[in-house]
C-alpha cells in the first residue's frame, strides 16, 4: 500500500482549538498552490516511487486531501489536482478521501468532488449542539451540518464524520444528544476525538484567563466510555484508539499511517515517510511554497535508528485493535526484543484487576483490552 497525501492549507476561519498549519482564506491564491503542488508530486514521484518498491510496498494505493479545508479548492484547482494525485496513484487505487467542512457542502461541490474521482468524504462536524460548535469556534450549525451529509450522502456510499468529546460546556446528556444525531445519519465511519488545548492556540488562551472551563479529567474519560460502548452497540468496531467503523470501512488511508507503509505528503507542513527508516517534512513556509513553488531545500528529513523505529511500532500497533504483530516484531527487532516486549507486558495480562486483563496475547498479536485502550498511554510508556 502506498498513501498520497496532499496539505491544502487554507480555511475560511481559524477554529479556535486548532493547531494546525493553515491560513486564512483570503490568502488563497489557488493558481499557484496548485501549480506548486502538481510541480511537487512531478519532483519527488519517481523517488518515491523507487522507495516504495524497496519497502515492497505493493501496488495499492490511497489518497487523500486534507488540511485545512480542501472543501474550498475551486472545481477547476480541484479538478487539476485530483487528476495528477489520481495519475500518481496509478491504476490500483483503493480510497480516495476528501476532508470537507459542512459549510462548504452544496449539491455543485459534492457532484464535483465526486465526479472528480472521490471516493470517500470525511466531514468534521464535530458537534451536533449550536452552543458547543460556538464554543470551539465552529462556523457551522447542527442542521446545516445534517443538510450537508443529506447532500453528501446522494453522491457518496462512504462519509466520515469528526466528533470532539470533553467540549467547553458538554455534558455526557449532550454528548448523548450529538450520538444519537450521528447514529441516526449512519455513517461508515467515526472518528472521536478528545479535545486538546493545545500551545498558542486561542483556546488555550481562553483557558488560561479563565474564560471557559475545560471539562474534568475523569467526565472526559467516561464520555469515551460512553462513545465506545454506544457505538460498539450500534455495531461500530473501534479498530483504533480513537477511529470506529462499520464492517469493513476502516479509513484505509490512516491505517498505512499506524501500519507504517510509505506515504508522499505534497504541500506546505506535509509529512512523508518512505516505509523503513526516513520521515521528511516540508517546512511550514506557505509564502516560499507559493511563491518559488516546491523546492529539494523546503524538506527537512529525520533517519531513524532502532530504538525510534521499534518504539513507532509499539505505539501504532497498540493503537489498532489488531495489535502488535509478533512475527513482524521478532523479524525487524529480533527474538530478545521480542521477549522483552513479552515480559514487560506481562503484568498488563494480569487478571487479577477487578476490571480484567489490559492487555492480552492472540494469534500472535499482543494488543489491548477495553480496558486497556482507557489506559493505552500508561502501557505504551511501559513497553518503551
Ligand atoms: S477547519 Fe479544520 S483545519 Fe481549518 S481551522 Fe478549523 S480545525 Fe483547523
Amino acid at each position: 500500500m502506498r498513501g498520497y497525501y496532499l496539505h491544502v492549507p487554507f480555511c475560511r476561519h481559524k477554529c479556535l482549538y486548532c493547531d494546525f498549519f493553515t491560513a486564512g482564506h483570503r490568502l488563497a491564491d489557488w493558481d499557484s498552490f496548485t501549480r506548486a503542488a502538481i510541480g511537487e508530486m512531478a519532483a519527488r514521484l519517481p523517488i518515491f516511487n523507487e522507495e516504495s518498491d524497496r519497502a515492497s510496498a505493493g501496488k495499492e494505493s490511497t489518497i487523500y486531501f486534507g488540511g485545512g479545508s480542501p472543501s474550498l479548492l475551486p472545481p477547476e484547482h480541484f479538478r487539476a489536482l485530483a487528476d495528477c494525485f489520481l495519475n500518481a496513484a496509478r491504476s490500483e487505487l483503493r480510497e480516495f478521501t476528501v476532508e470537507v467542512n459542512p459549510e462548504d457542502v452544496t449539491e455543485e461541490s459534492a457532484a464535483l468532488w465526486k465526479s472528480a474521482g472521490a471516493t470517500r468524504i470525511s466531514m468534521g462536524i464535530q458537534s451536533l449542539v449550536d452552543s458547543e460548535l460556538k464554543s470551539i469556534g465552529r462556523r457551522h450549525t447542527a442542521d446545516r451540518a445534517l443538510r450537508a451529509f443529506e447532500i453528501l450522502r446522494k453522491e457518496f456510499s462512504n462519509i466520515s464524520v469528526d466528533l470532539i468529546f470533553g467540549l467547553p460546556g458538554q455534558t455526557e446528556k449532550t454528548l448523548s444528544q450529538t450520538l444519537e444525531g450521528f447514529i441516526s445519519l449512519r455513517p461508515e465511519h467515526v472518528s472521536a476525538y478528545s479535545l486538546m488545548y493545545e500551545e498558542r492556540t486561542a483556546l488555550t488562551a481562553l483557558r488560561d484567563s479563565g474564560r471557559i472551563e475545560p471539562v474534568e479529567e475523569t467526565s472526559s474519560l467516561r464520555m469515551f466510555e460512553m462513545i465506545s460502548g454506544k457505538l460498539a452497540e450500534e455495531g461500530y468496531q473501534q479498530y483504533e484508539l480513537s477511529n470506529y467503523s462499520l464492517p469493513g470501512k476502516e479509513s484505509i488511508h490512516n491505517s498505512s499511517y499506524w501500519k507504517r507503509t510509505p506515504y508522499l505528503g505534497i504541500g506546505p507542513s506535509a509529512h512523508s515517510y518512505n516505509g523503513t527508516n526516513r520521515r521528511r517534512a516540508n517546512r511550514p513556509d506557505l509564502f516560499a511554497y507559493l511563491r518559488q513553488g516546491w523546492s529539494p531545500e523546503m524538506v527537512e528529513e529525520e533517519i531513524l535508528d532502532s530504538d525510534q523505529l521499534r518504539e513507532e511500532m509499539i505505539m501504532t500497533g497498540l493503537r489498532m485493535r489488531e495489535g502488535i504483530d509478533l512475527v513482524e516484531f521478532e523479524i525487524k527487532f529480533g527474538k530478545r526484543a521480542m521477549e522483552t516486549l513479552i515480559k514487560e507486558a506481562t503484568p498488563f495480562m494480569s487478571d487479577k484487576f477487578p476490571e480484567g486483563p489490559a492487555a492480552m496475547l492472540a494469534e500472535g498479536h499482543l494488543s489491548l483490552t477495553r480496558r486497556g485502550i482507557m489506559i493505552a498511554d500508561e502501557i505504551i510508556a511501559a513497553l518503551f
